[in-house]
């Protein structure tokens, strides 16, 4: 028997078990934010598909069914946004306890169409089930212009790396609830929203390199690399924390750029710009810079190189 950390994880798992996609109605499939399909003369499908489990992504104890339907929505919709695209469909499955009561799950599609009617896209469908542990997995399919689509693959080297905001808040927030503690940062965890409005505004101003901060920095700069075949450099002092995720962190004695490059679940852009256009970034912060793959990816920290780490580790 072999663990899956002993092979290097989740994405080595994944490279691991799948095949390369053949059929040419795929432009691309795994690696992305979302697999993107050919579809009209002028647009793409985007289609992808995320699971919330009980006790991982959702606790009962600190969240309400309203949430958890909207939290499972928005991060599918954060996807859809990273690729440049709109959410236009979803489906819905659920695995429930068989004693889990009838208003749970009002509740929770109560949150579920709420985010649909925000982002302007309808449930069309789903499955139910029962089991021990409550599953929510939604599957969406987005809409993109050709000329619109950002992929992880498009980063190229001098460019610089940007984010939309702060980041950490989630994971402050995850252990504030863990050790019964209270703080701002709670919110940004029970209640993630997709940036997709910034990611629309920054697709018009010409991003075409995006990915969403679903495991943190430091691994979705990896992924960036490795799908552009490049190296970065993340400046360490130059990751946005906003004050109250420093103060949140404190409170349970951790580092906040820690939760920022190796935490997660914040969903703010990351993406990569030419430096002649830095100006037309204002509201963005600036974090890194894509080299050239022989410099490899590193942190940069006082002048000194570092490990940038491995962002969440699932397994
Ligand atoms: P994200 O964090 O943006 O949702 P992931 O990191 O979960 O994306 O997934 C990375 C890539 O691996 C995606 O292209 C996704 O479709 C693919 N992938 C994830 N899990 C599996 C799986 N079990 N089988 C096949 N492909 C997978
Ligand atoms: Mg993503």
């Amino acid at each position: 028997m072999t663990k899956i950390s002993k092979i290097g994880g989740e994405f080595a798992l994944i490279a691991r078990v799948t095949k390369p996609v053949k059929d040419k109605n795929v432009i691309i499939g795994i690696g992305d934010d979302t697999a993107v399909l050919k579809y009209t003369q002028y647009k793409y499908l985007l289609w992808t598909v995320d699971m919330l489990v009980e006790g991982d992504h959702f606790n009962l104890k600190w969240s309400t069914p309203e949430k958890i339907g909207k939290k499972a929505m928005e991060v599918n919709v954060s996807d859809i946004g990273a690729m440049g695209g709109l959410p236009k469909y979803a489906l819905i499955s659920i695995c429930i306890r068989r004693d889990t009561p009838v208003e749970f799950v009002d509740k929770l599609y109560k949150g579920m169409y709420q985010v649909a009617k925000k982002y302007d896209f309808e449930i069309i469908g789903g499955d139910t089930t029962h089991g021990d542990l409550i599953v929510i997995d939604v599957s969406m399919i987005g809409e993109v212009r050709k000329n619109e689509l950002a992929s992880r693959s498009n980063a190229k080297p001098g460019q610089l790396i940007l984010t939309t905001g702060n980041l950490g808040a989630s994971t402050a927030g995850l252990n504030l609830l863990r050790q019964k503690k209270k703080g701002i940062s709670i919110k940004k965890h029970l209640e993630p929203k997709a940036r997709l409005k910034e990611a629309q505004k920054l697709i018009k101003k010409g991003v075409n390199c995006m990915i969403d901060v679903s495991d943190g920095l430091a691994s979705e700069v990896k992924h960036i690399c490795e799908m552009s075949k490049t190296g970065a450099v993340i400046y360490k002092e130059k990751i946005p924390l906003a004050a109250s995720t420093k103060r949140d962190a404190k409170k349970v004695n951790k580092d906040p750029q820690d939760y920022a490059l190796n935490g997660g679940e914040d969903f703010e852009l990351v993406f990569t710009i030419n430096k002649k256009d830095l100006r037309k970034f204002k509201d963005s912060k600036l974090v890194g810079k894509i080299l050239p793959k022989k410099k490899g990816i590193y942190l940069l920290d006082k002048g000194e190189k570092k490990e940038l780490g491995h962002g969440f580790i699932h397994f």
